[in-house]
């Protein structure tokens, strides 16, 4: 029978178990192993259900049982330690506090906007690496005490959960979220009504979200849930679905995110008192929205378009995740306008202007697009990839925002991603360290391990994953529709003594899912061997869309439903946090093949690697910047030559497979003395130690704090409307007189030169003459860049001399500079000489992307040469 309505029961705690209700609602239990223990006693029938899950617990718990826990002297104590715990955690001064006072210049509040967030299996609002980096940023930035009030949707259906079909075929399931079953509370009015975030649409349809609140630590997470009553039916189904639905559908999500979502944050600090956030950060391009309402909040109080884009600007932080077009929202122009236009949201903002933030510059860029990352870099001053090949990637990816810049000039730093060590390290892991003088929070402290006991706890947590394996894989089974009869088989897949591979992941083509199956034979070989056999565990979600993505599931689901290999490698369907956590602990390698440079970081190698699992990857992303040969192992790849993409993926599967078979499978089975793989050994003890420490989310964040949210607070605060006028007129300015700005004469006086060559030591003095129209000297730099030039003149590894202004203006109105240039290398060398607009506001001088060279500068060429 269904029921026809359904609502929840709330548990009624016994008075002495009233804090165990706090202690639920703040996700800190997630991450705080004593928290989930007190909560996994509460009911150790309940327990057996792995994850931890507090508020389901509770509601899942018997009166008989609570009563009895009232009484339970032993659990009341641990009941009010743990509770205390949780409060020093709150209310206590930490790294952020001590920062400022020592001092530093730092952001009141900064709002983090990301459309998902992984912070625990239990509140499923992710899909993969962009949600669960975006979870593990808040948990950082709770324990180093950073002011975030972070921003999302809550979809009712949250990401598909993901089953096989008999064939192998890739099913989808939504099951309904309740609110009041999830770690939420509603946001409230003082008057007890839910608080109300309301958006125009076309037609005079309106949008209205409820707004609730997750408690990470320190950091409320805002979720905004448009299935409400006020809504119409299309309109309450806006939230139904992480990454779901059409264009239209995506576009509305967006709004909410962005528009909503800023509203949102205002009604928190109204209703807490918290200060308004200073800095915005947008994690991806989807809730670049945001920068529009605070637009609108801007011109509410009289400031222009361009100088209310300045004081937006200066305040935004735009975080770039994927090199991957497909990653990359972009909308018709016509959609977006026509929910911009009058009768839509925002309309004291000019439909135009909004418009051409979103227009695509890049060759090959559509005129008909609206380019959401290419808005979000309009819209911040202050812009990064996730990693320092990612960062490269991008600046190549969005020059054409900078026209006249080198792609090195490119205004997009990086800050390489991290992983929240408490979320993703085995508590047998974080034992053994603190075991060994190990303290939280220092990560290197494996040294001292013995060898016996390192490799022991291997085990154990191999075996961990065998168990865990054989159950997921029953149960897929029988979902597949297999007898239990017909599945003994599954006692014996896989063994805790032979070397484990994992590989987990979204199923995108780049990742290249299949790569391990392009040599069939050749990898039964690998996985049969008789003396150094090894076994994969693999899994991944295609995206519902994603008939390709689909065909390489069940192409990898096929091979292992083998009964000559079914023993060796599986396929495990929903792959999620919670299989995650156990998975990177037990295995011994990670595997990632993608398709250099296609992975922006990728984070799952990082949290393999503070369990002391070993990676074997492509030098793409994070293990591009710290791969070392110590510590793991690089898949040779074949980018950058020109090939097709079979006979790369041929000559890359083929390293893959000579690297296990030659380096890898050897070294973990070359047992010493005491049958110990001393080697092996080795390596994991460096990958805790050297690795360990670089890849921690607590480095990240407060990278992020140093070099994006300080210097664009202390921007923002610089900004006031009248500073904010001025610059957006001088931008004004500047851009109009520009085209009369040159370089017109450029001299060298090289003391020692003769027949082009010059000597190592020696100085040149440059003097040139620069036209500046109608701007003064004030308004611009004038530099010499040199350095070593390739067969097209092109310079590389460049170095800024600044000229200095000699003198005023000749009787052409030309302005003259000079300056010295040392020549401190031998070789080819070249120089040329540059104008940029200067003002301290910039953030960088190619902000504007504006740049006069000489004629014969123009193009990739250098000036003037010496050879
Ligand atoms: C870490 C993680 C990811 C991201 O992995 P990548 O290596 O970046 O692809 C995806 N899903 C889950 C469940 C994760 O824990």
């Amino acid at each position: 029978m269904k029921a026809i309505r359904r609502f929840t029961v709330r548990p009624v705690l016994p008075d002495p178990l009233q804090p165990l209700s706090d202690l639920a609602r703040n996700l800190r239990w997630s991450w705080h192993t004593e928290t989930c223990e007190l909560f996994q006693a509460v009911d150790p029938e309940i327990r057996r259900t792995a994850e931890c899950d507090p508020v389901r617990l509770l509601g899942a718990v018997s009166a008989g049982r609570l009563a009895e826990l009232a009484l339970d002297e032993q659990f009341l104590r641990r009941l009010a330690e743990v509770s205390a715990d949780l409060r020093d955690y709150l209310d206590g001064p930490r790294w952020y506090q001590e920062q400022l006072a020592q001092g530093a210049e730092l952001p009141a509040a900064v709002a983090y906007f990301s459309p998902e967030f992984g912070v625990t299996a239990a509140l499923p609002q992710y899909s993969g690496g962009l949600g669960i980096l975006a979870g593990d940023h808040l948990k950082a930035s709770s324990d180093l005490g950073v002011p975030l009030i972070a921003v999302g949707l809550l979809y009712r259906h949250g990401y598909f959960r993901q089953s096989l079909s008999r064939d192998g075929w890739q099913q989808e399931h939504y099951p309904v979220l309740d609110p009041n079953e999830l770690p939420l509370t509603l946001i409230r009015e003082a008057d007890g009504t839910p608080s109300r975030v309301v958006l125009a649409l076309p037609g005079g349809r309106s949008l209205h979200a409820h707004i609730w609140q997750a408690q990470v630590g320190r950091v409320p997470l805002l979720m905004l849930d448009s299935d409400v009553e006020e809504n119409a039916p299309g309109e309450r189904e806006v939230t139904d679905r992480l990454y779901g639905g059409g264009s239209e559908h995506r576009l509305l999500q967006e709004m909410l995110l962005g528009i909503g979502g800023v509203r949102a944050v205002r009604t928190y600090c109204r209703l807490t008192g918290h200060p308004a956030p200073e800095v915005f950060h947008t994690n991806e391009g989807h809730a670049g929205f945001l920068g529009l309402e605070r637009i609108r909040e801007l011109s509410g109080t009289g400031l222009d378009f361009d100088s209310a884009v300045e004081s937006v600007r200066a305040g935004t932080v735009f975080t770039t995740h994927t090199p991957v077009p497909a990653g990359i929202d972009r909308f018709d122009r016509e959609l977006v306008a026509r929910h911009f236009g009058d009768d839509g949201e925002l309309p004291g903002v000019g439909v135009e202007r909004i418009l051409q933030l979103g227009v695509e510059t890049h060759p090959g860029g559509e005129p008909e697009v609206f380019n959401m990352a290419v808005m979000g870099l309009r819209l911040a001053q202050r812009a990064n990839g996730v990693s320092t090949l990612h960062g490269s990637v991008s600046r190549e990816m969005f020059a054409g925002l900078w026209p006249g810049f080198d792609a090195a000039e490119v205004p997009i730093t990086s800050v390489t991603n991290g992983v929240h060590a408490p979320t993703w390290v085995a508590p047998e892991i974080l034992r053994l360290r603190k075991g060994y003088g190990g303290t939280p929070g220092r990560w290197d402290s494996a040294a001292d391990v013995p060898d016996r006991e390192l490799w022991d706890l291997r085990r154990a947590l191999r075996g961990q994953v065998v168990t865990e394996v054989r159950e997921r894989l029953y149960a897929s089974w029988r979902i597949r529709g297999a007898e239990a009869a017909e599945l003994g088989w599954i006692d014996s897949v896989l063994d805790p003594d032979v070397l484990t591979i994992g590989f987990a992941r979204r199923v995108p083509s780049y990742k290249r899912l299949t790569l391990m199956l392009r040599d069939r034979d050749r990898l039964r070989e690998l996985l049969l061997h008789p003396t150094r056999p090894i076994q994969i565990v693999v899994a991944g979600k295609a995206h519902p869309a994603d008939d390709g993505g689909k065909r390489l599931v069940r192409e990898l689901v096929r091979f292992s439903d083998d009964p000559r290999v079914r023993h060796r490698i599986v396929f495990l369907p929903d792959y999620g946090m919670a299989m995650a956590r156990k998975l990177y602990p037990g295995c011994d390698v990670w595997l990632n093949n993608p398709l250099r440079p296609l992975e922006a970081c990728g984070t799952s190698g990082m949290k393999a690697a503070l369990n002391g699992c070993l990676n074997l990857s492509v030098l793409d992303g994070w293990w591009d910047e710290w791969f070392e040969p110590d510590f793991g192992w690089a898949i040779p790849t074949a980018d950058g030559l020109a090939m097709d993409e079979d006979r790369r993926d041929d000559l890359e599967a083929g390293a893959l497979y000579e690297l296990i078979e030659d380096r890898v499978a050897p070294r973990f089975y070359d047992r010493g003395g005491e049958g110990l793989p001393e080697r092996w050994i080795e390596m994991v003890r460096r990958t805790l130690g050297t690795l360990g420490p670089k890849v921690l989310a607590d480095r990240m964040v407060s990278e992020y704090v140093e070099r994006l949210y300080a210097p664009a607070a202390i921007a923002q605060r610089a900004l006031d409307p009248g500073t904010a006028r001025q610059l957006a007129d001088w931008k004004a300015r500047v851009r109009a007189a520009w085209p009369r700005v040159a370089v017109d004469h450029v001299e060298a006086v090289a003391p020692n030169a003769a027949g082009g060559s010059a000597e190592l030591g020696s100085t040149l003095v440059l003097r040139v003459r620069i036209a500046l129209g109608v701007l003064e000297p004030a308004d611009v730099e004038v530099q010499a860049v040199a350095g070593r030039v390739d067969a097209a003149d092109g310079i590389s590894d460049a170095q800024v001399f600044p000229l200095k202004p000699a003198g005023g203006q000749d009787l052409e109105g030309r302005w003259l500079y000079d300056g010295p240039l040392a020549l401190d290398r031998t070789g080819p060398y070249g120089y040329t000489v540059r104008v940029l607009p200067a003002h301290p506001l910039l953030a960088t001088s190619a902000e504007l992307g504006l740049v006069a060279l000489p004629m014969e500068s123009m193009g990739d060429g250098a000036g003037l040469l010496m050879r």
